[in-house]
């Protein structure tokens, strides 16, 4: 064997895969990585069928289909008031997780500082690291995991390049409030600090709150990368399809790199995509959509011992289970995975320090006999 030294010596294999390869191998039902286990809409696979039978079939332009970039920005600016250029500011992407892998390698050189807020989506450090950057991340606490903005003010130093921000939050369904905006903006003004906002949840904001995205608020939106995926939107994360918003200085430096590692994103979906968009009841509808699964499987859980985290956003629905077992949240998401039959993330995975709160995440993705069957194992626990 050729000695190499590992770039990320201590990343060990994405939980996501972890989690589902157990669920698979034992049989269990699958509520720990997210994806829906219901098929999308017929008309969108009609749409990529006709694509591919009318001959869209060779590369896309390497920003990705123009017809698409263009609704969008259509989209994006119906729903909060930003305008992108669809030649210069919108990017289409092999998914959220590339478009967050791209902004942040074009953006953070060695030694430069970015904030996470833990428990965080489990792509954001490693890149950082691949880069050269210092990851300063600053843990949440349930039951509310409210970001603290006196401590992020303390993290902030002439080293921090960017902030990376998730509403709404995976794994704590959590979403910023217009509090949170007033003390970011405040963090930011006259610094040098880019913002990262992973918002592929954004259509998934319940109980009538607003999705507050970055490009609602100019002075925020002109440091920001946006990050949407059609996976969460049109139920098909298995596309891999998603897209990146900024504006044009930031987008430059995004697309040298998106160039090289992914050249072009695959043209038939983006095809369908842009057809598909133009109905806008299809991400309108979501919200409905996706909270009445949470109320079902909350109302549920209820039977349970298990105590319910809040849900404002996203598709999970995180439990702490102190009342059930005393072991640590990893063996614990094992055991019931094994013995029970319901496959979930333990939340430590999501913590750089391993930090234990007994929380589960369930994904309620999920068709109602496939939320039923998994209700009727949790509550013999
Ligand atoms: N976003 C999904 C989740 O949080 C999984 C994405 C992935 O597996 N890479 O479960």
């Amino acid at each position: 064997m050729i000695p190499i030294i590992s770039k990320l010596p201590q990343t060990p294999t994405t939980i996501f895969t972890v989690m589902s390869a157990l669920a698979n191998e034992v049989g269990a039902i699958n509520l720990s990585q997210g994806f829906p286990d219901y098929e999308c809409s017929p008309i969108l696979t009609e749409l990529v069928h006709k694509a591919m039978k009318d001959g869209f079939n060779q590369y896309a332009p390497m920003p990705g289909l123009l017809t698409l970039r263009e609704q969008i920005s259509h989209k994006t600016e119906k729903l909060y008031g930003a305008v992108y250029d669809p030649n210069t500011e919108v990017t289409i992407t092999a998914g959220g997780t590339q478009a967050i892998f791209t902004a942040i390698s074009a953006i953070i050189h060695p030694n430069d500082e970015v904030i996470i807020f833990e428990p965080a989506y489990d792509c954001y450090s490693p890149t950082i690291k691949l880069n050269g950057g210092i990851v300063k991340s600053l843990e949440l606490h349930p039951p509310d995991y409210r970001i603290q903005w006196d401590m992020v003010k303390k993290l902030v130093s002439n080293k921090t390049r960017m902030i990376i921000l998730n509403s709404p939050h995976n794994p704590t369904a959590t979403i910023l409030n217009e509090e949170d905006i007033k003390q970011l903006t405040d963090i930011v003004k006259n610094r040098d600090i880019i913002i990262l906002s992973d918002e592929v949840y954004e259509h998934l904001v319940f109980d009538g709150n607003q999705h507050l995205s970055m490009a609602r608020y100019p002075e925020l939106q002109q440091r920001s990368f946006i990050v949407a995926s059609f996976g969460k939107l049109f139920h098909t994360t298995g596309w891999k399809v998603g897209y990146c918003l900024a504006p044009a200085y930031l987008m430059q430096e995004f697309r040298k790199i998106h160039q090289f590692n992914v050249f072009s994103v695959n043209t038939p979906m983006q095809v369908a995509a842009a057809e598909y968009l133009k109905d806008e009841d299809s991400y309108l509808s979501l919200p409905d959509f996706f909270q009445q699964k949470r109320d079902y499987f909350r109302e549920g859980l209820k039977q349970s011992r298990f105590d319910l985290l809040p849900c404002a956003g996203s598709y999970f629905q995180s439990v702490r289970y102190q009342n059930i077992a005393d072991e640590k949240d990893s063996e614990f998401a094992i055991r019931v995975t094994k013995e029970i039959g319901v496959a979930a993330i333990p939340v430590s995975a999501f913590y750089s320090r391993g930090t234990d709160h007994q929380v589960l995440r369930f994904c309620f993705a999920k068709k109602q006999e496939t939320l039923d069957k998994a209700i009727e194992r949790l509550i013999k626990l």
